[in-house]
């Protein structure tokens, strides 16, 4: 696999540059002491993988259950070295869901670190409830040189990682759960060939390089934390910096940098990071807030993905004399399918609001009209986002069906609806007008994006945050309505509808209103799961 490859290049080339730093073990480990690690790990972990994947001709799957740090990437690269297949599973999520994961994998190995062992041993039993077998493998990082040490260097069943050039890039690589925004999160498989394609494409795009210091907030088990932030840091010979959780007002203490640590250059989140950084920066003094800003204009690059970048949030942060000191947001779009689909580009003049670019190198799109089953071209005109290349997946584990139900010629369908843009500057970029199954809503025979309507009600005075939902009725079909939060003290449809008067068609316009205290509910990759919003918010009569 050319990413363990690489690393062993960099271990050689730049041995003492820094892979790794873990924060909450305030632990920095080097390129060399990385692949040491993986040796040594792998030496442990071989006779465990390989005697599993013999049996039954299929790479066997293994949970990683660590905290965020260090222990979850070195797993993960272990396991690859092994030909096992990683499965990362978030400690903090409840065990009904990791237990969902566990078993619906077929795991036959838990990595854990101390902490999780009793959640390891609770989700062997469901295992072996379903009539599996599932063992555990607790590590801690002494544990792992020592052993090191007492072998004398990389086992016998362990190959070298140059060694690896033979391996088979259609070997699965790694089981991600979408995050389950529209139902029960899937199991996406990444093969060897896929990932390396996803992560040499978004190193690629945003021109990756050794100096790089990247701050990662995210968490380690979805396609944002892992294959958009984490791998291509290691493609590229940069650092990476693990953050246990997102922190407001210790990020930007970070970004100022009054302790002189290495400076950072890169900072990915997605869009409830940045509205989250505007808050803690409003709680500043006047002074804090000028170093803060400054610090953040600073950076190399900032990209917000993962859910629409609202352009409230993007005005706030880029204007000048705004909170961001005029650090212009890269928008990108992807999913766990198919890595990084589009990008608003590196030429700040391209970062548009409501656009999210064009397509990564490696991915090719096309937007289909489904009820005339054919391609669209002309721009504005909405279809389903349709992909292929080599970084897109090609099953859900287990579920050939809803694998071949994904599929059309060979291009993946994604559920959302999007169009070239018409907008002169954006010259055809892509604007996602949000999924399918819950964004578009049809009401009097029209349909009409949620996004959009999010999109113009967030610029509105006062408006903090929004989500808008299709209501089943029986006149319309489906009538727009809107979950808000306001700091307003009082709004009503009727005075959204008459300030949104100048900027949405009459038919679009919302005809229900709730409002929200605080922030509307989302999971943990800041989306909202509109299919529960909408019982919640306007339950049946
Ligand atoms: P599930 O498939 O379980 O319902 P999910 O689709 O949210 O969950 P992910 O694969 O993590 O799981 O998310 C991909 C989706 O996120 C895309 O299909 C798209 O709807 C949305 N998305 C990602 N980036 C953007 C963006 N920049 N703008 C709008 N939507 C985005
Ligand atoms: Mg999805």
């Amino acid at each position: 696999f050319p990413l363990l490859q690489r690393i062993a290049g960099y271990a050689k080339s730049s041995s003492g540059a820094k892979a790794i730093i873990d924060t909450p073990k305030n632990q920095t480990i080097t390129y060399s002491e990385l692949v040491a690690d993986i040796y040594a790990l792998a030496g442990i972990l071989a006779p465990l993988i390989q005697s599993q994947s013999q049996s039954n001709d299929e790479e066997a799957r293994v949970v990683i259950l660590c905290e965020k740090g260090y222990l979850v990437p070195l797993s993960m690269l272990s396991v690859w070295t092994c030909g096992g297949l990683a499965v990362p599973i978030l400690p903090s999520l409840p065990l009904p869901e990791q237990s969902y994961m566990t078993t619906n994998s077929e795991a036959s190995l838990i990595i854990c670190d101390a902490k999780n062992r009793r959640r390891a041993e609770e989700l062997v039993k469901e295992v072996e409830n379903g009539g599996g077998r599932c063992k555990i493998e607790e590590i801690d990082l002494e544990g792992i040189r020592s052993s090191n040490k007492a072998s004398g260097g990389p086992d016998d069943g362990v190959q070298t990682l140059e060694g690896l050039k033979g391996l088979d890039g259609e070997r699965r690589a790694m089981m991600l759960f979408t995050s389950g925004t529209t139902g029960r999160p899937k199991g996406v498989v990444t093969r060897h060939s896929a990932l390396a394609a996803q992560v040499s494409a978004v190193s690629e795009a945003w021109r990756w390089s050794e100096s790089d210091h990247l701050l990662h907030v995210l968490p380690l088990n979805h396609l944002h934390g892992i294959v958009v932030a984490l791998l291509p840091t290691l493609w590229s010979g940069a650092t990476v910096e693990l953050w246990e959780k997102f922190d407001g007002p210790a990020i930007w203490k970070r970004w100022i940098n009054e302790e002189k640590q290495d400076p950072i250059t890169m900072f990915f989140g997605v869009p409830t990071v940045y509205s989250r950084l505007i808050a803690a920066h409003s709680g500043f003094t006047p002074e804090i807030q000028g170093q803060a800003s400054k610090a953040s204009s600073t950076l190399r690059l900032q990209v917000s993905g993962s859910a629409p970048l609202p352009e409230s949030v993007k005005k706030t942060w880029e204007q000048p004399g705004g909170v961001g000191g005029g650090q212009i947001l890269l928008e990108r779009y992807g999913m766990t399918e198919t890595g990084i689909i589009a990008g608003t580009g590196w030429e700040v003049e391209k970062r548009i609001k409501g656009h999210v670019g064009f397509p990564l190198t490696g991915v090719e799109i096309r937007l289909w009209d489904e009820e005339a089953g054919h391609q669209i071209t002309e721009r504005e005109t909405s279809g389903e986002v349709q992909v292929r290349g080599p970084p897109i997946t090609k099953e859900y584990w287990r579920l050939p069906e809803a694998t071949e139900k994904e599929f059309q010629d060979g291009w993946f369908k994604t559920g959302d609806v999007g169009v070239y843009s018409s907008d002169p500057s954006a010259e055809g970029q892509l604007r996602i007008l949000g999924r399918k199954s819950t964004d578009i809503i049809k009401s009097g025979g029209e349909k009409i994006s949620a996004v959009e309507i999010e999109r113009a009600i967030l610029e509105l005075e006062g408006m903090k945050d929004c989500a808008v939902v299709g209501v089943d009725d029986e006149e319309w079909g489906q009538v727009v309505s809107v979950c808000l939060v306001t700091s307003r003290p009082s709004v009503t449809v009727t005075d959204l509808r008459s300030e949104l008067r100048s900027v949405i068609a009459p038919y679009k316009l919302p005809k229900k209103l709730k409002i929200y205290e605080g922030e509307i509910p989302r999971n943990n990759m800041g989306k909202v799961n509109k299919k529960k919003l909408v019982l919640e918010a306007f339950p049946p009569a």
